[in-house]
């Protein structure tokens, strides 16, 4: 609508409602206003209004009108669709949350808690799963190691509980043997039913070489506490392992002539391969395992036979008997700490199962490897594996 005045000198189209009535003046409004503005609330018209002066001077002013009753029930209908949008879009929202929550932070600390209860009630072996991505994921794989570090631990404590209780019926068990051995020998010189001096001498020898044998033990006991606490301090020097075992030969093969047993031995490594070790402390390492091929003989006729083979950078040492062999279930355990297998306890061969865990803890610390192999009632074989000590690399 274009007005001059008062007068309405153009109209784009008719309209039902005469708006041309209903149009503000020259000047009432701001007509700068963004987007236009409704003439009035009852009537759905949107008008934009811009004044001017025609070239006479006369106010004038056009109007654009819009009739946006076709829009409403559009934009209602736009509206109510955001609506239901919004609504959509916020439920799912919160449905995804909850379900986050659920299954990220409050299961696992469901798991957790109830975890931690079956641990309070002293159940070790309720085992649960984290997820590593997150943070409670990786708190409940922390959980589950604690867990594993304490049954581990409690079953090692439950262990020596019960390897301690079977060391002290082991020890009385061997002490109380020679002791009332000794008591009764002396007792046999005080009553006098040793009467000849002869029976005397004989009886006194026995009382000698029970009290040895209980030196013996005695000494390894107090061997192994200290070497089970660290407390052994090693002397290493350069060893000419065909000069060690020649000597080690030498000094047994007459105990064990009188045995009837038949000790050979084969070097197969340069007589100039040498190992660092302390001498002392590997001779008792090679002891224990002849004393026990020794012990395990099974025929009139033993034999232990020793060995050397070159394994590159390493030397490894066989130590093999005729005996009556381990079972494949023992063999696992004969270096475990006071462990002797059923034969060995029935026979009462004496011993209180600690010579071979201080073997392997004396060869562990020269940096070795032991180990066993063995057919049962054939042969036994030990082995050891050090490495050869070479000038430039050890010095
Ligand atoms: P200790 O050495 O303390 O006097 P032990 O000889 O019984 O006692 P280990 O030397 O540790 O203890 O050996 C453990 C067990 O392994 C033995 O009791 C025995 O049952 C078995 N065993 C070891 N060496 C042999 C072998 N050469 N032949 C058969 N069984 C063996
Ligand atoms: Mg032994």
């Amino acid at each position: 609508i274009l007005r001059k005045g008062s007068k309405i000198i153009y109209k784009g189209s008719e309209n039902d409602i005469n708006i041309e009535n209903y149009l503000p003046d020259f000047g009432e409004f701001d007509t700068n206003i963004e987007g236009g503005f409704y003439i009035d609330t009852n009537k759905p018209f949107l008008l934009k209004q811009q004044d001017f002066h025609f070239v006479d001077g006369s106010e004038g002013s056009i109007f654009i009108i819009t009739d946006v009753r076709n829009w409403i029930p559009q934009i209602r209908n736009s509206a109510q669709q955001l609506v239901l949008v919004f609504i959509i879009v916020t439920l799912l929202t919160a449905l995804i949350s909850v379900y986050w929550i659920y299954f990220s932070i409050i299961k696992p600390f469901n798991t957790l808690r109830i975890a931690t209860s079956e641990i309070t009630k002293g159940n070790l072996n309720y085992s649960i799963e984290g997820d590593p991505r997150d943070e409670i994921g990786q708190l409940c794989i922390d959980f589950e190691e604690m867990r594993i570090r304490i049954k581990e631990l409690l079953e090692g404590q439950l262990e020596s509980e019960k390897n301690t209780k079977e060391l002290f019926s082991n020890i009385s068990h061997d002490l109380k043997t020679p002791i009332t051995a000794i008591k009764g020998y002396a007792e046999g010189i005080i009553d006098g039913i040793a009467d000849t001096p002869e029976k005397r001498d004989k009886y006194i020898q026995t009382i000698y070489k029970k009290a040895s044998s209980m030196s013996v033990l005695i000494d390894e006991l107090l061997l192994y506490s200290e070497i089970d606490a660290n407390n052994v301090n090693y002397y290493f020097s350069k060893i000419n392992l065909d000069e060690f075992f020649s000597d080690c030969i030498e000094e047994l093969s007459l105990d064990l002539e009188v045995k009837n047993i038949k000790l050979s031995y084969k070097n197969k490594v340069d007589k100039e391969i040498h190992v660092l070790a302390d001498a002392q402390q590997f001779k008792k390492v090679i002891n224990n395992i002849i004393m026990n091929s020794v012990k395990f003989i099974k025929n009139e006729k033993g034999l232990i036979h020793i060995y050397i083979e070159d394994k590159n950078e390493f030397v490894q040492i066989g130590i093999k008997d005729n005996g009556i062999g381990i079972s494949k279930e023992d063999l696992p355990h004969v270096f475990d700490r006071f462990y002797r297998t059923d034969e060995s306890r029935n026979t009462m061969k004496g011993g209180t199962g600690l010579g071979l865990s201080i073997a392997k803890k004396i060869v562990k610390d020269h940096e070795g490897k032991i180990w066993a192999k063995s057919e049962e009632g054939i042969s036994t074989t030990v082995f050891i594996k050090l490495r050869k000590y070479e000038e430039d690399k050890n010095e």
